[in-house]
Parts: structure tokens; sequence; C-alpha cells
């Protein structure tokens, strides 16, 4: 008798790394179609870089977490980028930039303090050229894809 199939999914939750990295996979996953340039399959190398803009614990619906989101939604990127708070114990709200030839696509992400659940995406959006050069200008340091 072999092993049942619901134990290869406990034990193999993440499809293979293409990167090594699960971060790296997660964003490129979660960034194709890229909404900014319309490449369908996003690959290593194609020129889409990720950073990393802010992140804050969301243990719970609380003040700060809703004031994340409010930053967010107004698109008030340079505030964002100093909130950085982490705790690997509890639940985060990240928000990364992904660049590309064609623009800036913002995403938020909820990274699950659980070393088996994946990271999901809540939302996407691609931000105009003004908003680009501000986040540009913030003190990011991006990944290749
Ligand atoms: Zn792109």
């Amino acid at each position: 008798m072999g092993m049942p199939s619901w134990l290869n999914k406990v034990s193999s939750p993440h499809p293979p790394s293409v990167s090594g990295n699960a971060t790296t996979d997660d964003i490129r996953r979660f960034i194709c179609p890229c909404l900014a340039c319309g490449e369908k399959q996003v690959e290593p190398g194609d020129g889409h870089q990720y950073a990393l803009v802010a992140s804050e614990i969301a243990r719970e619906a609380s003040m700060e977490l809703r004031h994340f989101f409010q930053l967010y939604e107004n698109h008030d990127w340079a505030a964002l980028n100093h909130i950085q708070k982490f705790d690997g114990t509890v639940n985060a709200a990240l928000i990364y930039a992904v660049q590309c030839n064609c623009g800036l696509t913002m995403l938020a992400v909820r990274s699950p303090a659980e070393l088996y659940d994946s990271d999901s995406l809540l939302d996407a959006r691609v931000v105009g050229e003004s908003e680009a050069t501000v986040i540009k200008a913030l003190p990011l340091t991006f990944t290749s894809i």
C-alpha cells in the first residue's frame, strides 16, 4: 500500500522552488500576469525586480493595521516605508514594489506566521509616474525575480 495522497500534500505544501527563495517565488506567482507590462509568465532574469516597502504585524484587526492599509489606500508610500515592524511568531501584512521596464506595481501581501502556509495576495495596483518617482527615491533594496 502506498502513502495516502494527503500526506504528500502536508509534507510538500509549496511547489518546487525555481529561485531557491520562497519570497521570490511568491512574488513571481503574484506578478503573473504583470499588471504593468502585461507579461503573463514572468521569468527569472527578465528584468522584473521587487523590494519590500513596508511591513506591519497583523496579529488582529488593530488600529496600527487599519492605519497601515489606510496609507496603502491613500498611496502614501513614503509614510508606509517608515513602518517596518516584524515578529516571526505572528502574521504580517507586507507591501512590495515590483519594478519592470513598463512601470511599478504595488502588492499588498498577507504573510502567515505558520511556516507551511503560503503568502497570499490581497491587492495589486500599478502606480503612476509621479508616484513611481517617490517610490524609487525611498531606501529600497530591489532583488531580481
Ligand atoms: Zn512587468
